[in-house]
């Protein structure tokens, strides 16, 4: 009778999470991420075709989790269980959830959106997709339980999975938000109750680093009305760029656009998989005035039709410089539109640090500004839970055994600080590579 884990994907790095956890003979596999940065640089060398080739290049290329190190344990594999709707939680299930003969359970618009990827990527996955709104019982000992999360996306969920010998929890992606503008706050009172009767934690780290605890989405909300609402935009086009699974920023802009008299524009594929996947969840419903423009042809139709910008507020991807986004293609002149001096870009994100967005985005930024076009940069605030948010839930859960999860080495050795100084005994804390296995005694 034990209890295994296996650090599948996202352990001393950032991206591809996929963690596989068993409990004496059947393996739960929690998320099956993608590396975006890794991801990019393969898409953009091979033409992107699902097929065991594309696979097979994906793994080598560390885009996707080198799924080889749980092979020995593929035909026990019973449940893909997903925490949130980020790429990198959930982006490879197209390539590799068929390799395991088993349904995926997640939550409602974890599902919706899903199905949008794989609607998207024109595949048919065998497995069955269970949308999670209560405690399911995976097999006869374990329970499967999804305890509501706030961060930078809805719908966000830690997985617990109840065993004989303990739970245990999947932490990320969180943050302890007590005033989300959409949705509820974490539920407090689920997780306190799991408090003494963890075998097992698995945390994020990735802003661990950061001695602080991280701020509400409200604040975000009152940073993006001081400037679309406070600065004097008249005359001017007005674009913001931000994650498209961003949802309650994106409803926040609505809400802005009708008090500015603006009518909302979201353009690309991705606003528009998203923002459908949250209306089919029941999560947020777009206002008919509103338009999405997923396909290039319809923003070019739209840009060529409309001469006097200034009465909408366009929402767009691309704030990460992907040349293929909307922002970049806008800046270029790729379609019929040329920003005039003073049209303003706001960007509701921050750069994530990988070296490819990084230089994207840079490069993104020298020509808006060769345009003249003024820069409202960094207008966020982050959905990962800091310092303070991480010390507070591994003291409520007080697990046996800490796993580090889903950040650099850098920031792994934070978080291992943090449960350091809460009083952590250095024994019970695993800093895991890929492909490691322990064995989590009771
Ligand atoms: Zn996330």
């Amino acid at each position: 009778m034990t209890v295994e884990l296996t650090a599948v994907g996202g352990y001393n790095e950032v991206g591809r999470q996929c963690t596989a956890i068993k409990v004496d003979d059947d393996v739960f596999i929690v998320d099956l991420g993608l590396h975006l940065d890794q991801y990019i640089k393969y898409t953009e060398d091979e033409e992107e075709d699902i097929t065991t080739t594309s696979r097979r290049g994906l793994r080598k290329a560390g885009a996707i989790p080198d799924w080889t190190s749980i092979k020995d344990w593929k035909k026990d594999v019973r449940a893909i269980i997903l925490t949130h709707a980020h790429l990198d939680h959930i982006g490879a299930v197209p390539y590799l959830a068929e390799i395991f003969d088993c349904p995926i359970y997640a939550s409602p618009f974890t599902i919706a959106l899903l199905k949008q990827l794989i609607e998207d990527k024109n595949i048919s996955l065998e497995n069955r997709l269970v949308k999670v709104t209560k405690p399911v019982q995976l097999t006869d000992a374990v329970k499967l339980e999804l305890i509501h999360m706030t961060h930078s996306t809805v719908d966000c969920k830690m997985v617990v999975l109840h065993t004989p010998h303990g739970a245990v929890v999947v932490d990320n992606d969180f943050k302890i938000d007590r005033h989300p503008t959409l949705g509820q706050p974490p539920d407090f009172e689920s997780i306190k109750k799991l408090s003494g009767k963890v075998l097992a934690h698995v945390g994020e780290c990735l802003y661990a680093p950061h001695q602080t605890k991280t701020p509400s989405e409200s604040v975000a909300r009152k940073m993006l009305e001081e400037v679309l609402l406070e600065e004097n935009f008249e005359g001017r086009a007005v674009f913001v760029s931000t994650f498209s699974s961003h949802i309650a920023r994106l409803s926040s802009i609505m809400d802005m656009g009708k008090a500015l008299g603006r009518e909302v524009v979201f353009l690309g594929r991705s606003m528009a998989k998203y923002l459908t996947a949250a209306e089919e969840a029941n999560i947020l419903s777009v206002p008919r005035h509103v338009q999405i423009l997923k396909y290039g042809s319809q923003i070019r139709k739209f840009f060529k039709q409309q001469k006097d910008l200034s009465k909408f507020l366009i929402v767009c991807t691309g704030h990460m410089g992907e040349p293929k986004a909307a922002l970049s293609k806008l800046a270029d002149g790729a379609y019929p539109f040329k920003f005039r001096p003073g049209d303003v870009v706001v960007f509701s994100s921050n750069v994530i640090p990988m070296p490819l967005i990084i230089a994207n985005r840079e490069e993104l930024t020298r020509k808006l500004r060769s345009q003249q076009v003024r820069i409202f940069d960094g207008v966020h605030v982050s959905g990962h839970a800091s310092k303070e948010d991480l010390r507070w839930l591994m003291l409520t859960l007080g697990a046996k055994h800490l796993i580090p999860n889903h950040g650099s080495p850098e920031m792994t050795s934070a978080y291992v600080d943090i449960a350091r100084e809460a009083g952590v005994k250095p024994e019970r804390i695993h800093s895991l590579r890929e492909g490691d296995r322990i064995v989590l005694k009771p």
